[in-house]
């Protein structure tokens, strides 16, 4: 187990922000993920999980405890009877890479997932998804240590309790670190071509494995900032779900507001919100603000700092809280 002292946040994040962690521990394996544990408790510090960085923000005063870095890799195919294929994936592996491993192994189902930074680990905690599909929808397993309990645990899909940008891991904060996902995935390539995007740019094609996931790099690649070169850590709210009555209000007053039905309510577009109803996009609070080709991504032009990027974020949530009675809820986790 390798421990780092007073190591910097920034360089551990696509934001890039944030102060120095107290100590930083990679972990390569289960048993020093359990040595890291016991490292928190001995200190009687708190713990913090991190893979990727992606969806994670750190403020300036940075984390007093121990980040717990998962870097634990390998994928081993368990089965691949009939038309579907179950394979084991650690949660250090990084997402997209993991997805072209895939799809080279002729396992399918996750093209419309391309190109989301992180870990596999990172994926279920939010049920990430995008263009029609959720991870949710290919996850047989997740294999977890508990931190509570001190034992090692298997959920079921059911158990995960999944929903739009949330799982069990996320409602219980800091308890649960992910190990291992096992995904059953399909190898008989059948497209999801659901979201209207996708189906206009792929319309009269013959849609390959390949082509889907190059058309949903090369928009992703169009709409969102390369985190390499610009701080950001994606979509930064969710889309609020409305009620019935709540969305009738809204619409009486913006007519055009985009929306759609999710289960027995309605999402509507948080970068509409913030485009047409805060007027926020292209907005820069010192070295923050809000990128000028997609107002729900927030971003760090190099200097920013989390003073100034509570500041844009308040000033957000204001504007739309007082035009529309909406609260926003941040997607991102800061820390
Ligand atoms: C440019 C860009 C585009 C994005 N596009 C999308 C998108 O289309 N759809 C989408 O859903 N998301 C998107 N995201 C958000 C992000 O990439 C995903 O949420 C990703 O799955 C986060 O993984 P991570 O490993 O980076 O997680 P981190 O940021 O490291 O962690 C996120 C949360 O998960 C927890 N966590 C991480 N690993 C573990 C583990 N092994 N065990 C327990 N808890 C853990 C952390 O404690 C934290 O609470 C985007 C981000 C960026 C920067």
């Amino acid at each position: 187990m390798k421990v780092q002292e007073h190591t910097s946040l920034k360089d551990h994040t696509t934001f890039r922000l944030g102060g120095e962690a107290r100590y930083f521990i990679e972990c390569i394996d289960e048993q020093e993920v359990k040595e890291a544990i016991m490292f928190a408790k001995e200190k009687d510090l708190p713990l913090f999980v991190l893979g990727g960085g992606s969806n994670t923000i750190f403020t300036d005063d940075g984390f007093p405890g121990v980040v717990l870095h998962i870097a634990i890799c390998g994928v081993q195919v368990i089965q691949g009877i009939h038309d579907e294929a179950i394979v084991l994936v650690q949660a250090g592996e990084e997402w997209d890479g993991f997805i072209e491993q895939a799809m080279e192994e002729g396992f399918y189902g996750l093209e419309n997932l391309s190109l989301i930074p992180g870990t596999v680990g990172g994926a279920p905690v939010q049920n990430i998804g995008a263009y029609g599909v959720e991870v949710s929808q290919f996850i047989e397993q997740v294999t977890v240590f508990d931190t509570k309990e001190n034992s090692k645990k298997v959920f079921s899909n059911a158990d995960c309790r999944f929903g739009y940008r949330t799982s069990v891991f996320k409602e219980e904060k800091e308890r649960y670190i992910i190990l291992s996902v096992m995904f059953r995935l399909q190898k008989v390539f059948s497209p999801n071509l659901s979201y209207k995007d996708i189906a206009k740019e792929l319309d009269g094609k013959d849609v390959t494995p390949e082509l889907l996931r190059e058309t949903i790099i090369a928009i992703r690649t169009r709409k969102l900032p390369d985190w390499r070169k610009l701080g950001t850590a994606g979509s930064f709210f969710k889309n609020p779900e409305l009620t019935k009555e709540e969305v009738g209000v809204l619409l009486a007053k913006y007519p055009e507001v985009p929306m759609y039905p999710h289960e027995d309510r309605f999402k509507v577009s948080a970068g509409y919100l913030i485009e047409h109803i805060a007027h926020m996009k292209g907005e820069k609070r010192g070295g923050v603000g809000v990128y000028d080709k997609h107002a729900l991504v927030l971003v760090n032009y190099g200097e920013g700092t989390y003073d100034e990027l509570e500041v844009l974020i308040k000033e957000i949530w204001y504007k739309v809280k007082k035009e529309t009675g909406i609260s926003l809820e941040p997607e991102v986790n800061i820390v």
